[in-house]
């Protein structure tokens, strides 16, 4: 029987490689909630910010109509006492068709004017409400943040051991398999190594544990032969050897 150091070396970083991706995964989980109330915070800031840019813009529509009005009150204003200078009856009936126009269009504006105010109140009572549920969202992301702490900071020690770990499981095995490993890790991150599927006695039914893909005799022997990887012709997985269970089951050891 040669040495076999290759398989071994590998199966460490491999069971590194995939008590690491169980540690991000944890990480994962722990801030998801986290995260999803950072975004609805963010949401209703730009709601907020949406509403404060509607507010202005009406209030500025508001005293634009305002000062209109004015003016035109005050130019009312002028044609009654020029009413009274008048010298001809056609003059007085003419000032008069014209105060009477322009006091339906002070009436027309301040209609406006009104109907502008009532939006803008609306406006305001929308920020109150929205203010309101931005301060129990800024509370519940607090909450979160809180009781997600302990259990970030543990993944993230683990999740440093584990990287250091990885760099000494590494260093052990030979440069060529590693760089095969290495290709197959990045596309299967934990997932470049398979066990050989079997049941005892039952040498014809043998699979790749990756894919389940068939694997032939001769696969078999180079794999209990040689001190080198063998891959799944299917999804390229490095295969193993796991123990074998002695009880017929399946060995599903990974
Ligand atoms: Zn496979």
């Amino acid at each position: 029987m040669p040495e076999f150091v290759t398989i071994p070396a590998l199966l460490n970083l491999h069971h590194t490689d995939r008590a690491l991706r169980e540690a991000r995964e944890g990480l994962e989980n722990v801030t998801r909630d986290q995260r999803s109330a950072e975004a609805n915070l963010a949401k209703l800031d730009a709601e907020l910010a949406q509403m404060e840019h509607d507010l202005r813009e009406v209030q500025a529509k508001i005293a634009a109509e305002e000062l209109e009005t004015s003016v035109k009150v005050e130019h009312i204003e002028k044609m009654r006492t020029a009413l009274n200078e008048t010298k001809t009856n056609k003059e007085y009936s003419a000032i008069l068709v014209q105060i009477s126009a322009e006091k339906a269009l002070v009436a027309e504006m301040e209609t406006k004017t009104e109907g502008l105010m009532a939006k803008s109140q609306g406006i305001k009572e929308a920020m109150t409400a929205l203010t309101a549920k931005r301060a129990s969202a800024t509370e519940t992301l607090e909450q979160l943040r809180q009781s997600s702490a302990e259990k970030v900071s543990q993944f993230n020690q683990r999740i440093t051991e584990l990287q250091n770990m990885r760099v000494e499981a590494a260093e052990k095995v030979p440069a060529e398999a590693l760089k095969q490993y290495e290709r197959i890790a990045q596309r299967l991150p934990g997932e470049a190594m398979a066990p050989v599927e079997y049941e005892e006695g039952d040498l014809e039914n043998i699979a790749c544990g990756g894919c389940f893909m068939g694997l032939n005799r001769e696969d078999i022997n180079l794999i209990r032969g040689r001190d080198e990887i063998r891959r799944c012709r299917s999804c390229g997985r490095i295969l193993y050897f796991a123990q074998v269970t002695g009880t017929g089951e399946k060995s599903t050891a990974k």
